[in-house]
């Protein structure tokens, strides 16, 4: 099986009039890029690679895709998506694997999976060879921008549905707002659901100590990127001063930026983001990795993708997702999702 042709559809939005806001910036929604691998075989395969910010994004990332990826791609067998995988970082290195090349490698490595698993007829977890029928799943629900009531609703929905863990964003100017924020939420959701704390970066490290003591005593269950992502030093300190876990890896490139991280003991919980990592591929890498560390892993943003990896990873700890939509295709039992039953990363 060869690819012989690659499509990509770049598909803009208009920002949100109100966007979802984190402690780091705010997030309007701008639009996302679907490659789609065609093969000779006339199976084909498709990656969807979603931007929240930065109108001219999208067609960045496509121009990206169309003029350097696409050529290395084309005339491969998804078979061997590894090795295309590893050209891509290859080729890339000289203006680096990183930024919104990782989202190009990201697409692409999804669809040629995909594509490989249909051509197969069956879901990539299978292909893979998988240990978790189901995933724990938690909501991440508070945003910043939300006024307490909204907040509660939103939590209650969250426990209505099933889930048994939220997540709320924290960071604000104090740490007395921060406490505050998280009883109310405690008050909603009661004892028995879990509830996380993220504050996107926003914090120096001697005031994410501060505070992560107190999230601490407050019962939080991990204290997810309290400092900027690539504060390394930073992020040792924290981890060996605190009980609490500490939990990032959205903002990191490649398995390389985790191997750092988990080497270095500067992360307990790894979070990887598809597109960042640079794909399925990655992910694999990065969640084996930090199993051999014993570190437990819990995606950044749901879907298929992340489902498919965390059903084969013997450290799968959480799937992030939002709020179930009445047309989500995911369903809650005990508070986990099942697996995607589709061909490649299709739903069904
Ligand atoms: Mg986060």
């Amino acid at each position: 099986m060869k690819v012989t042709q690659i499509d990509i559809n770049v598909r803009r939005r208009e920002p949100s009039s109100r966007p979802i806001r984190d402690a780091l910036q705010s997030l309007p929604g701008v639009g996302s890029v679907q490659v789609v691998v065609q093969t000779d075989e006339g199976v084909s395969g498709t990656g969807d690679i979603y931007f929240g910010r930065g109108m001219g994004a999208p067609d960045a990332l496509a121009a990206l895709i169309e003029h350097e990826l696409k050529p290395l791609v084309l005339g491969t067998d998804p078979a061997f998506v590894r090795g295309t995988h590893e050209a891509l970082l290859r080729e890339t290195e000289y203006h680096g694997s990183s930024g919104l090349t990782m989202f190009g490698i990201a697409a692409l490595d999804t669809a040629l999976w995909d594509c490989l698993g249909k051509a197969r007829g069956v879901p990539c977890w299978q292909l893979w060879g998988a240990m978790h029928e189901r995933i724990p799943a938690y909501a991440m629900v508070g945003w910043l921008n939300y006024g307490d009531d909204e907040v509660r609703r939103v939590c209650a929905q969250a426990v209505e549905q099933g889930f048994r863990a939220v997540k709320i964003k924290v960071g604000y100017p104090t740490l007395a707002e921060d406490l505050r924020r998280v009883r109310v939420v405690r008050a909603e959701i009661g004892d028995d659901v879990r509830l996380m704390v993220d504050a996107n970066q926003s914090l120096t490290a001697k005031e994410a100590i501060r505070r992560g003591r107190a999230f601490q005593e407050s019962g939080c269950y991990w204290w997810e990127e309290p400092i900027p992502a690539d504060d390394i030093e930073g992020y040792a300190a924290l981890a060996h001063a605190l009980d609490i876990p500490i939990a990032t890896g959205e903002n990191l490139y490649t398995r390389h930026d985790f191997a750092r991280f988990v080497g270095r003991g500067a992360v307990d919980i790894v979070q990887p983001d598809l597109r960042r990592a640079g794909g399925p591929t990655a992910l694999l890498q990065i969640g084996l990795t930090a199993d051999a560390f014993r570190r437990p892993y819990a995606s950044h943003g749901g879907g298929p993708v992340q489902i498919s990896v965390m059903a084969c990873l013997p450290n799968a700890l959480y799937l992030e997702t939002g709020l179930l939509s009445p047309d989500s295709p995911l369903t809650l039992k005990d508070g986990c999702v099942s697996l995607p039953t589709g061909a490649g990363f299709s739903w069904a």
